[in-house]
């Protein structure tokens, strides 16, 4: 069975690779030269290292370290340390690590070639076409990004409303400045409407990322630019003297699409929207990737479209994503109850073990939430009352 990824950021890498070892001919559509920028944080969960190492990616030689990470929201701070290994990457080393990987594994990667057609024959194989190649295949996996073409092929819709806007940038600070920030990922939350500041300092590279995320519709209610705020941000972080290049860059937040994709054409990474808390896509990319690899070979030993494999496949993640990452984001961005949660982790062991299950990301948030005990919630808010 031959196989079609357009796409070669952590979904679509994790995709040719899984597929490729499974002894599918796999081809990789990715549009720009790699390795190619990708403008992000880069911040590797303790999650993201989890699947990753499941399918035997190791990516300790690019992973700057963590020690922990620092919350602030309003006067409200909290530390926390995390237990197993996370840290940050630079994008365009982490990705072409996969994608070394997948050829490694026999994928057929084509790059600086973009998909611009995709069309299905009378034998019901589809024809991808690129800027440089064309080839024919069983099935198309769409993993190209939060602009999917692929998605927009198909007609599948995904609200404008359900994005957020970053603002980003990679800051040269050098290996003893970058000393300053301790290992730890900062994130001021509320420090824009709704949204948060961050600054992840990456050891390897001698840089900060630093950025704002900020809901698409809440932009057009600033009373200044994102970019002014950007800069005025990272001054207060003394960063605002170095070479800055920022960049501006959608992310899905809300929750995934409503359609996975059509007959054996199937779409994941953010191309269907799979996200997670405050703009965390890397591990549900990774997991979706997973989940169409096994949807491919559930479909070529039964009767049953891709696109209803997938859905089967998918079911856990999109509940996942759907249900409880989109809820906790509504509680993430409310900086009023975000900053009494948070002055209650050093006062109240309840919470500060429900936070600390939150980092850790091994129980789902679905389980998180199917094992509140919300009187011991009630409990820990009534104590901080004045
Ligand atoms: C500013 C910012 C910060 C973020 N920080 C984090 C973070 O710290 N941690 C985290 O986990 N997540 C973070 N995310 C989210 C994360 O970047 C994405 O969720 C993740 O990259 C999704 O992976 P993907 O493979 O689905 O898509 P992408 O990584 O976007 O890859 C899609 C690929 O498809 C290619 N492509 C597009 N169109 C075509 C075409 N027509 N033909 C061929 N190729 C095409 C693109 O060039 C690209 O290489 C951040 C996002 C943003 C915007």
């Amino acid at each position: 069975m031959e196989v079609v990824i357009v796409g070669g950021g952590p979904a679509g890498g994790v995709a040719a690779k899984k597929l490729s070892d499974d002894g599918y001919d796999v081809t990789l559509f990715e549009k720009e030269r790699i390795p190619r920028h990708k403008h992000c944080a880069g911040f590797i969960s303790q999650k993201s290292i989890r699947l990753l190492e499941s399918t035997d990616i190791d990516i300790r030689d690019i992973l700057s370290e963590l020690k922990g990470l620092h919350i602030r929201c309003g006067d409200a701070t909290m530390e926390l340390k995390l237990e197993s290994l996370a840290g940050n990457v630079i994008r365009d080393e982490f990705d072409s690590h996969l994608i070394r990987r997948a050829r490694d594994s026999g994928a057929k990667i084509v790059d600086a070639s973009r998909v611009v057609d995709i069309s299905r024959g009378e034998d019901g194989k589809y024809l991808v076409q690129s800027e440089k190649k064309a080839a024919e295949c069983d099935v198309v996996i769409g993993a190209d990004g939060v602009n999917s073409f692929v998605r927009r092929h198909l007609g599948i819709q995904y609200d404008r409303s359900n994005l957020g806007v970053t603002v980003e940038a990679e800051i040269p600070v050098g290996a003893e400045a970058i000393t300053e920030f301790k290992e730890t990922n900062h994130y001021d939350i509320g420090y824009v409407p709704n949204g948060y500041g961050w600054i992840f300092p990456k050891t390897k590279s001698g840089t900060v990322n630093a950025g704002l995320w900020i809901p698409r519709d809440d932009v057009k209610k600033l009373d200044q630019p994102l970019s002014a705020m950007f800069s005025h941000y990272i001054g207060n972080h003394d960063l605002s003297d170095q070479k800055v290049v920022p960049h501006t860059y959608l992310i899905p937040y809300k929750g995934t699409v409503d359609r996975f994709g059509e007959g054996n054409i199937i779409l994941i990474g953010d191309a269907a929207g799979f996200v997670g808390i405050a703009g965390e896509g890397i591990p549900y990319a990774v997991e979706s990737g997973f989940n169409a690899a096994e949807a491919v070979k559930k479909h070529n030993s039964g009767n049953a479209s891709l696109e209803e494999e997938y859905r089967s496949t998918s079911e856990g993640l999109m509940e996942e994503i759907n249900e409880y990452h989109v809820k906790f984001n509504r509680f993430f961005f409310n900086p009023t109850l975000f900053r009494r949660t948070i002055k209650l982790v050093e006062k109240d062991e309840y919470i500060s073990s429900l936070m600390k299950k939150l980092t850790d990301e091994s129980t789902s948030l679905k389980e998180i939430y199917r094992n509140i005990s919300y009187s011991k919630l009630l409990l820990a808010f009534l104590k901080s009352l004045p």
